[in-house]
């Protein structure tokens, strides 16, 4: 890389990214909510029976995420077990975002507990170096949420992402664009952020065991071996910017929503189910019309009586316009949004993080005869809906949604939509919207 070249003065970081990622941050709100909880095993998920978060005292135990709550209490049976409660999560993520942006206009919300800043070029107007920016702000955010972090500084997110894991909990790592690679020598492969199982096993045939070792591989190899993201993990890796941060006003651009009202509210899980895969399937086909694949699916039921959102947000694996790539996630964490006593009368789907990278085959195992395959119905679906109309094919999930359209003349129109959730407002649940949520991250991504 042409930078680390330069003679004389090291150029430790032609574009600087700060990465913060909230420790244990489900357990950790709790704990900072109800500071009686201060220094005990605390674990939240207890509304699902699976540990959602854990503190570092419940982990020393032996406990965490994704365990059973019956097999915790067995292993430590002093284990304090709460309720998930995502609207106070909602909050401390709305808190950290707002304490990001004093320093930096340029944030990217990428999680319920995690964010980019961009501080290229601050260095000057805030008379401090990126480490002194950078640790500022883990210092506010320590101070004012009561809650620790990791942070990571770097020349890109991908880096930068590295740096916020290397030390738990509350670590500080700066990797300037010079020393990366002691940083990579010290990180397996499949910890490096966008690296897949299925990738870092095919990378571990190949000799790679350290993300070093894959950054040492050469460009052709690389190019010729990995599919276009990896291959842009690999530039990052190397010192490159390549991925620009995602801001908010250029992500609620870059999605696409389809909601729909019903009458009578209901809780019925298969009838919830229809209309969501209803949505999907409409936001999947503009998705597809203008070639575009989302990152991240979100979506929500509207409550009848609280008028709440009640909503899970996923990150997928890899960017898709199909559906039925979507569905089962969707179906499995459909349970978990439904709340006793509670009935619904909207539904909605929100795709975001949209690219526009075509990619039928992104992933080094998924079968490309099979993703083939797939893309070709989607297009035979789309144009069958051009020639004959809208549902002329659809997904058999779809089926009790359409059916009811057909049998209920009095919603006739395409998509309901509801007063604050109109195809056109905000989509990324920002400002005044978010007080009404819960959000539900995938589990995958917090902790
Ligand atoms: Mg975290």
């Amino acid at each position: 890389m042409p930078a680390e070249m330069g003679w004389g003065r090291p150029y430790h970081f032609p574009r600087a990214i700060i990465h913060v990622d909230g420790d244990s941050f489900f357990a950790a709100c709790e704990v900072a909510k109800n500071p009686a909880l201060k220094g005990k095993p605390v674990v939240t998920g207890k509304e699902r029976g699976i540990i959602s978060a854990a503190t570092y005292e419940a982990k020393a135990l032996g406990v965490t995420r994704g365990t059973s709550i019956a097999e915790a209490r067995r292993i430590c049976p002093e284990l304090i077990v709460i309720d998930s409660d995502y609207e106070t999560y909602g909050l401390y993520s709305r808190r950290m975002y707002a304490i990001m942006r004093r320093y930096t206009p340029i944030v990217e919300e990428y999680g319920i507990d995690e964010c980019f800043g961009e501080l290229t070029g601050l260095k000057r107007k805030l008379k401090m170096s990126y480490e002194e920016i950078a640790q500022a702000i883990q210092a506010d955010l320590t101070r004012e949420l009561n809650i620790t972090f990791g942070v990571g500084l770097a020349p890109n997110k991908v880096l930068a992402k590295v740096g916020s894991k290397y030390r738990k909990p509350n670590g500080f790592t700066s990797i300037p664009l010079t020393e990366r690679e002691r940083y990579l020598a010290d990180t397996a492969i499949g910890a490096i952020w966008g690296i897949g199982p299925n990738t870092a096993r095919f990378l571990n045939t190949h000799g790679v065991r350290t993300a070093l070792d894959f950054a040492k591989k050469s460009n052709a190899w690389v190019k010729e071996t990995v599919t276009a993201p990896i291959y842009e993990i690999w530039r990052e890796l190397n010192g490159e910017m390549v991925m620009e941060l995602v801001t908010e006003a250029k992500e609620s651009y870059q999605s696409i929503q389809r909601t729909r009202t019903f009458r009578p509210a209901t809780h019925d899980p298969e009838f919830l189910m229809a209309q969501l895969s209803k949505n999907l399937e409409g936001a999947c086909a503009k998705a597809r019309r203008f070639e575009l694949s989302a990152r991240r699916v979100s979506f929500f039921l509207k409550s009848q009586s609280s008028f709440r959102y009640r909503v899970c947000d996923l990150t997928l694996e890899r960017p898709t316009n199909v559906p039925s790539d979507i569905l089962s996630v969707m179906e499995t964490h459909l349970a978990s949004l439904i709340r006793q006593g509670e009935t619904y009368r909207a539904t909605g789907v929100t795709l975001a993080e949209l690219t526009e990278r075509a990619e039928r085959q992104p992933d080094l195992f998924s079968d490309p005869a099979k993703l083939a395959g797939k893309a070709r119905v989607y297009e035979k679906v789309d144009e069958l809906a051009q020639k004959y109309g809208k549902n002329t094919v659809y997904l058999a999930s779809s089926m009790r949604a359409i059916a009811e359209d057909r049998a209920d003349e009095e919603h006739h129109h395409e998509y309901g939509t509801s007063a604050s959730f109109a195809e056109n407002a905000p989509q990324r649940f920002s400002g005044a919207h978010m007080k009404k949520l819960f959000s539900m991250p995938y589990l995958g991504e917090v902790g």
